[in-house]
């Protein structure tokens, strides 16, 4: 291995030997990154999913330093700050109807370690200690730490750890592409459920929480569901008294099309995970809504009941201002029209591209636009990803396949004719990389 003068940092998800030098990005404005050396990359990817207006949007950035002036960081146990209570009143205010209370953390796995304990604390402590097994999704994916890798769906990110990872229960999915039973959407009746239904039948009082990333399965290939199967999984958690958990740390503040993904199955969930835009990709932060109900079982003057789980940088101050001049930005600005324009977009170029022989499936899920390929190799270490992706950065767009899934996840300032050259891009990959 050659060594590169920038060789002190470990760079996760990336490979060790043979490995490209990484790109040195010195400045970010709208959609694009700069490099050290002057040249210019689209980011098609907001960043791992984070960026949402823009790279160094002028209305954050302000709003961080400000805040950094007047108070940096605070412990949230036993004190507060007025970011902290106003981002939860907005949060409240935004979310679905009924998630009154707002746990904050770090980034998205640690918001799905809140969502976890606190569905499993919350049984013991309301009298069904029992139910303390967790249900998710075929090809899942909730982040890295250890109870988001249990919860994900075996890959492998997880392999190494097999042993380590509490048993889940697993269900199918709606991924209509591969679909788990072989039907087809337009003639099934959601049959995917059935499993989930048959669970809760013969297991639903030992169960605490069904977990889901709703309407669109990010990590595990940008797979889209239709609606109906999250109402679906909503109502079967409502008949067996189940604990409905909705990871909305890819899907959140607009990435769907709509503030939440969960709106569009007309749902609230009893808990939710949100990270990622939550700061409009400036900060790491978190936050696990949850409802009343959930809040309730740990109301008590005994203090074993306490929820014990506080990170250092809990509801960091920055990081809350951060996440409110988003929201200020959401307000005043075009933003749902610009994600509108996004979405109209990839649908243009998503359905001249359906027909393509290399193109196995196209979906969309609002500004989310995935491509799977026709390949022998599938998965996320499918040879054909690091070609792609190689192809992509010499062409001046930042794009990452997972395996033989293309997926375009632009941040809200890219414009029109931007979007249009990243789908140049992806079109010449699909005759040019093989
Ligand atoms: N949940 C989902 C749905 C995600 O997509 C991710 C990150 N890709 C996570 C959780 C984990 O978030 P983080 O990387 O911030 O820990």
């Amino acid at each position: 291995m050659t060594e590169s003068p920038a060789a002190r940092v470990w760079y996760p998800y990336t490979q060790m030997l043979d490995l490209a030098p990484p790109l040195e990005i010195v400045r970010g404005d709208g959609a694009w990154l700069e490099a050290r050396d002057g040249r210019r990359y689209l980011d098609a990817i907001s960043s791992w999913w984070v960026t949402l207006h823009g790279h160094a949007q002028p209305r954050i950035a302000a709003a961080i330093a400000a805040q950094a002036a007047r108070l940096e960081q605070v412990i949230l146990a036993g004190c507060t700050h007025p970011g902290a209570e106003e981002l939860a009143q907005r949060l409240v205010a935004l979310t679905p109807a009924g998630l009154n209370h707002v746990f904050y953390s770090d980034d998205g796995s640690t918001a799905v370690e809140v969502a976890l304990k606190m569905a499993v604390q919350c049984w013991q402590q309301r009298g069904q200690p029992q139910r303390r097994e967790i249900v998710a999704l075929e090809h899942a994916y909730h982040g890295d730490t250890v109870a988001a890798m249990a919860v994900s769906a075996p890959s492998p990110f997880t392999a190494a750890f097999s042993d380590w990872l509490f048993p889940v229960h697993r269900v199918h999915t709606a991924y209509c592409h591969r679909c788990p039973l072989g039907l087809q959407r337009a003639t099934c009746h959601l049959d995917c459920l059935d499993s989930l239904e048959q669970l809760l039948r013969q297991r639903g009082d030992h169960i605490a929480a069904v977990i889901v990333e709703p309407l669109l399965q990010g990590a595990g290939g940008m797979i889209v569901q239709p609606p109906e199967f999250l109402a679906g999984v909503r109502r079967l958690c409502d008949g067996a008294g189940v604990l409905l958990i909705a990871d909305e740390v890819l899907t959140g503040f607009g990435r769907t099309g709509t503030m939440f993904a969960c709106e569009q199955a007309h749902i609230s969930p009893d808990i939710m995970c949100l990270s990622k835009g939550l700061t409009a990709g400036f900060l790491p932060l978190a936050a696990t809504l949850c409802r009343d109900e959930v809040y309730a079982a740990f109301l008590a003057a005994d203090r074993r009941r306490t929820l014990f789980h506080g990170h250092s940088f809990t509801g960091n101050p920055l990081g809350c201002a951060a996440a409110l001049a988003s929201l200020e930005v959401f307000a005043n600005e075009p933003v749902m029209e610009r994600i509108g324009t996004i979405a109209a977009g990839h649908a243009r170029r998503l359905a001249r591209l359906r027909q393509h022989p290399r193109v196995g499936d196209a979906r969309q899920a609002g500004t989310v636009a995935a491509i799977e390929l026709v390949d022998d190799d599938d998965g996320y270490l499918a040879g054909i990803g690091p070609r792609l992706q190689r192809f992509y950065l010499e062409q001046g767009v930042l794009l990452r396949p997972l395996g033989t899934v293309l997926y375009v996840l632009p941040p809200y300032a890219i414009s029109p004719s931007e979007l249009d050259f990243v789908w140049d891009v992806v079109a010449a990959s699909l005759d040019q990389v093989h």
